[in-house]
């Protein structure tokens, strides 16, 4: 259809003002006015359903978050040099789902600043500076962040300190030898190729859904070994779970738990205000002391009152919903849908995921096919669903609802893709 004059109009103001640097997701861009649950309403009244946007977790404009935020915002907004038992309450609260040995909390704006901060840290306490992420990771902005995020691409150079190894894609593994192995020597060679330029390690950084990389969520259990090449080189374990993090996989409430590790350090975003910019690192307490004891790291925002009131609202809908368990029935359901929709087509190479975060990589014979996902993508915008795309050729269909998603909301969603997969897979 034609886009509105209208909206034609916004986007050309937006262009001039915002420029180039501001994409939008479809051929068709939309503008939402309105949302709840796993829904959007776009500016014509239209309901679209998301099964993209994973900072809504418990739901669009979810009332109890709202409330909570606007009776702080009519309240008081101080920060974290002045006591307030808010604060501490929701340190407590949200450390209270990491396993023992993960017990101290800063808190930050962004997922970005998160890894800036996690990075400074495992740098200060190891010594070294190397870094070790995955090919097509994606950390963040900062200066620091974008020089370990290779999926930016040559416009942003990679640091002379970071090494990448592959996904942990089991396809990557010679013939015999096991994702746990494979990534193990992977790693190996990371370090042994940092020692060799003169850096010592710092830390390897995973994201337990490789989102950036594709979504790979599983098999899991590799971390395991990567772990100990890791301490074994003096450097610490940082799981981003940003993307993976606040139940997203289903079976646990932090990624990493799937792959029975304990990091040294966790950093935290996206959901974890349901949209107010808040974000955390969790540390072991021998990894994050003496930094704490000799830098002085005040963040404005960070731990101030307004989205720290949204992040225990946050909390309280976990608590009171059994969010973890709908996650994995739901998660299960769509995944499963989709199998059944996209079995024997020629044009799917796999569906894979956990929980509420599916990918169905689309090409066949190995050949990663971009055109046509964006074909899907774009057909399921314009039957008012909304996904988007991943991986490095970006062939990956990435679905990752809301939490909030229902039973109702999975059936909307496969009868969609079925309509889409008759033209397309
Ligand atoms: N880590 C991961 C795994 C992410 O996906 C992102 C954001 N896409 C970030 C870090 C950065 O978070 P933010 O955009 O909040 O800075």
């Amino acid at each position: 259809g034609e886009l509105p004059e209208s909206l034609r109009e916004t986007i050309r103001r937006r262009d001039a003002v915002l420029g180039p640097g501001y994409t939008l997701i479809y051929r068709e861009p939309v503008e939402f006015v309105a949302g709840h649950g796993a829904h959007l309403i776009d500016r014509d009244g239209y309901d679209y359903l998301d099964a993209y946007n994973n900072v809504p977790c418990v739901g669009h404009a979810h009332p109890h978050v709202a409330e909570a935020v606007a009776r702080q915002v009519a309240t008081v907004n101080t920060n974290t040099r002045y006591v307030e038992e808010s604060l501490v309450a929701y340190a407590e609260r949200l450390l209270a789902t990491f396993p023992e040995g993960l017990s101290r909390l800063s808190l930050a704006c962004s997922g970005s600043e998160a890894n800036d901060l996690a990075v400074r840290v495992a740098k200060f306490h190891t010594g070294g500076t190397g870094i070790i992420v995955t090919r097509w990771a994606y950390h963040g902005i900062t200066g620091e962040v974008a020089s370990f995020s290779p999926t930016l691409g040559a416009g942003s150079p990679l640091g002379p300190n970071v090494r990448v190894v592959d996904p942990p894609d089991p396809r990557l593994a010679a013939p015999g030898v096991s994702l746990a192995e494979h990534m193990r020597a992977q790693v190996r060679a990371a370090i042994d190729d940092l020692e060799r330029h003169g850096f010592r390690l710092a830390a390897l950084i995973t994201d337990s859904a490789y989102s950036s990389d594709g979504i790979f969520t599983d098999p899991v259990g590799y971390f395991p070994g990567m772990v100990e090449e890791v301490r074994a080189a003096g450097g610490v374990h940082i799981a981003d779970e940003v993307q993976a993090g606040f139940a997203r996989l289903g079976e646990t409430m932090w990624g990493f738990e799937r792959h029975g590790v304990l990091p040294d350090i966790v950093t935290l975003g996206k959901p974890m205000g349901n949209g107010m910019p808040i974000s955390g690192v969790v540390f072991r307490p021998e990894v994050s002391a003496e930094f704490g004891r000799s830098v002085r790291y005040f963040n404005t925002f960070g731990g101030s009152s307004i989205p720290v009131a949204a992040g225990a609202a946050v909390l309280d809908v976990f608590e009171e919903e059994n969010v973890r368990q709908r996650v994995l029935e739901n998660g299960t359901a769509l995944r499963k849908g989709l199998e059944e929709i996209t079995r024997g087509s020629a044009h799917v190479a796999e569906v894979r995921g956990s929980g509420l975060y599916v990918g169905v990589e689309i090409g066949g014979d190995g050949e990663p096919d971009r055109a046509r996902a964006e074909d899907v993508i774009n057909d399921l915008r314009d039957r008012r669903v909304l996904i988007s795309g991943t991986g490095q050729a970006a062939n990956v269909l990435k679905i990752r609802p809301p939490l909030a998603f229902t039973a109702a909301d999975v059936t909307r969603f496969l009868e969609t893709f079925a309509e889409v997969a008759k033209v397309r897979l």
